[in-house]
């Protein structure tokens, strides 16, 4: 017996990011620009190769995030436990310090204005958003964005430690042309370690739509969700005395509208929509071994039109509403359908719920005599062999190393570019596209759908929210202080209807 779950999912199309940060100050402008939240990040864009942010969040090692199977061969959280819970109750070895995030920072702004004239210009000196006194920057949330000039920044990425010396060597021809970008939000997982981990019980998944939400009453400022999320979107807010984490834009998402990152974004990498999920299987699946956990994901993920998925759905609770939103997500498509879409860091088994297009450019780019040369060859795919980002890297970021998935995504993508080039420059054979299209195990119709939604798609199209809540929503509204007793902070304006 199938128990479905409907879950408001995402993914990011990493060949369009152009790296720009738009997200993350529409995120910041309507959610963390709030005394204690000046160094939150709900939304934040990384460089690639890179340490992130906040530094190193991908070392495990240091800060035991995520779950683990343990001798026994149980799932278990790698940084609490029931004993451990108790005994480190008042502190937590593996917590992010100010040093890992950044010291927030503004600047003496009124200088510039009332500095008496003389033969100096008046500058701005920072000043620390903490203490109030005045300081020297020594860090940001995009300290290494296009790694600021230096090869220093990527090679500290956590992820080159699984490349041979010569992939590493490849990697940093890179730096000096190109890179690549990945944001990150809250993944909203299917199997949330933070949720497990809190001794309050003030981290929830909500039922109806999956959105993992941290209730401020309840909250005890415990923070055993900040070191549990492998991906630090858990967030302590040290002026409350609460956790906080994206909520996925909920109150936008029950009038309609997109999330405020998705909806800013200016490269149109996003997209949301419902994905059905079977519930009886998280435990089981989340503990696989990791080269499997990408496809046995897959597998939990449901076909909204299979008849006997739909009718385990009505008897599950789900509505006409949701399941046609299922039909229609453009999530279900890349993810399932396309299977183009990955995870990342499936290693950590939380079963993240956002997913990403693997970037193709910087992979198959190439210079010569100087000059950047897109890669042409209509060869077989031939150029993966010789990636320039190489493939390993991008499967230890979106397939716990299994290289198998990324290179069927990369040939994917490059069979639709290939496609796409005949129609429009026409110097292939028809054939021979075909013969690309078999190999690369997509149809012609899918490959031109695939185009479609990668390029041309319209704002409805990138975005299938599910018409739920919305009478709920508009209760909301006219009840100001049931949106402050979920998220800790009132709305700064009423969302307007429609995208
Ligand atoms: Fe929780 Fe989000 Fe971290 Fe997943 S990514 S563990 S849902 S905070
Ligand atoms: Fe990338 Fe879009 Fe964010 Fe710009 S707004 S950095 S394109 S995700």
């Amino acid at each position: 017996m199938i128990k479905v779950r409907a879950q408001i999912s995402s993914v990011f199309h990493l060949d369009k990011c152009i790296g720009c940060h738009t997200c993350s100050i529409s995120c910041k402008n309507i959610w963390s620009d709030r005394p204690g939240a000046e160094y939150m990040w709900w939304n934040n864009v990384e460089t690639k190769p890179g340490t992130g942010y906040p530094t190193k969040w991908e070392d495990q090692d240091k800060y035991k995030g995520g779950w683990k199977v343990n001798d026994a061969g149980k799932l278990v959280l790698r940084a609490t436990g029931k004993a451990r819970a108790f005994t480190n109750i008042f502190h937590q070895p593996a917590m992010p310090s100010m040093d890992d995030y950044y010291e927030p920072f503004t600047f003496k702004y009124e200088d510039l204005f009332n500095a008496p004239a003389g033969k100096d210009q008046p500058t701005a000196r920072p000043v620390s958003m903490v203490t109030g006194k005045t300081m020297d920057i020594e860090a940001g949330p995009n300290w290494d964005d296009d790694l600021s000039g230096s090869p220093i920044y990527a090679s500290n990425d956590p992820n080159l430690e699984a490349l041979s010396e010569s992939e590493r060597q490849a990697i940093f021809e890179i730096e000096r042309m190109v890179f690549f970008y990945v944001p990150r939000i809250c993944n909203h997982c299917m199997n949330p370690a933070c949720v497990a981990a809190c001794p309050s019980g003030a981290l929830h998944k909500r039922g109806e739509d999956g959105i993992v939400l941290v209730n401020q009453e309840t909250c005890r400022g415990w923070r055993h969700c900040v070191p549990a999320c492998p991906y630090k979107k858990t967030y302590y807010n040290w002026k409350s005395g609460k956790s906080e984490k994206c909520l996925l834009c909920f109150p936008r998402l029950e009038t309609g509208q997109a999330p405020a990152c998705f909806h800013s974004c200016v490269g149109r990498i996003r997209y949301i929509g419902v994905l059905l999920y079977d519930a009886t299987k998280i435990e089981e699946m989340a503990r696989v071994p990791e080269q499997e956990l990408v496809e046995k994901q897959r597998e939990m993920i449901l076909n909204p039109f299979d008849p006997k998925v739909i009718e385990a759905a009505k008897e599950s609770g789900i509505s006409e509403a949701l399941l046609e939103s299922a039909q229609r997500s453009p999530i279900y498509k890349f993810v399932k359908e396309w299977q183009i879409a990955l995870p990342l860091h499936p290693e950590f088994r939380t079963l993240p719920m956002l997913f990403y297009v693997p970037p193709l450019l910087p992979v198959i780019g190439k210079v010569e005599n100087g000059n950047y040369q897109p890669n042409r060859t209509t060869e077989m795919f031939g150029s993966l062999k010789d990636a320039r980002v190489p493939i390993s890297y991008l499967a230890k970021l979106f397939a716990a190393g299994n290289t198998k998935l990324v290179e069927a995504s990369l040939r994917r993508l490059m069979a639709v570019r290939l496609m796409r080039r005949q129609k429009t420059v026409g110097d292939s054979a028809d054939t021979k596209i075909s013969e690309i299209l078999k190999e690369a195990q997509l149809t012609h119709e899918q490959a031109e759908a695939l185009y479609k939604l990668s390029t041309v798609a319209s704002f409805d199209e990138r975005f299938v929210i599910p018409p739920s809540h919305r009478e709920q929503a508009v209760e909301m509204l006219e009840e100001p202080e049931l949106v402050k007793r979920e998220t800790g902070f009132g709305l700064r304006q009423p969302p307007r209807r429609g995208p």
